[in-house]
């Protein structure tokens, strides 16, 4: 296992549409090592979710894990809206470092898909989970938070919104990946 670089805006894997991993690839060893090189890549940076394009991997996998949120690999997956509303929340972006925005996102979400297992996935998210996933999905179809928000004049560097924006709240339980 080991670390890889995540790549930064700017570069076209993240403004790729990614594939979609063929089913029996998904035990080979490397989607294997893929998959734990993004879980060792995620904690080193301290994210709380990484997708494939952010290691220039084109193709349709991301992982999570948060305070209070397990460890998720999901492949090839599809996501449903449970709620029209929606709720607006700060996120960052490990591949746009330093910043934080407000964006609004489906306070609950059914994601369907496989695990690293290649088995199948159908299970509901909600609230910060849910807020990853959108962001992690959006990555593996070349958009970014920037682009899912409404008033840019929320955006702030990590300092200033720590100072003046964040009213408290533990950047840890922020949506940063
Ligand atoms: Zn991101």
């Amino acid at each position: 296992m080991s670390v890889r670089p995540i790549v930064r805006l700017g570069h076209p894997s993240l403004r790729t549409i990614a594939r979609a991993v063929p089913v029996d690839h998904i035990a080979g060893p490397e989607i294997q090592r893929l998959v734990d090189d993004m879980l060792d890549t995620m904690h080193d940076a301290h994210g709380v979710g990484l997708a494939a394009p952010q290691v220039a991997e084109e193709l349709q996998i991301f992982v999570y894990e948060g305070q209070g949120i397990p460890q998720r690999v999901v492949i090839n997956p599809m996501l449903r809206p449970q709620e029209r509303e929606l709720a607006h929340d700060w996120e960052g972006c490990l591949s746009i470092p330093d910043l934080r925005g407000l964006v609004p996102r489906h306070p609950a979400v059914r994601i369907q898909g496989l695990d690293r297992e290649g088995l199948p996935l159908d299970y509901l998210a909600h609230g910060l989970e849910a807020r990853i996933v959108q962001h992690e999905f959006d990555h593996l179809n070349g958009v970014v938070f920037l682009d899912r928000m409404r008033d840019l004049r929320t955006l702030s560097y990590l300092d200033e919104w720590q100072e003046f924006l964040a009213g408290g709240e533990d950047p840890d339980d922020t949506a940063v990946g």
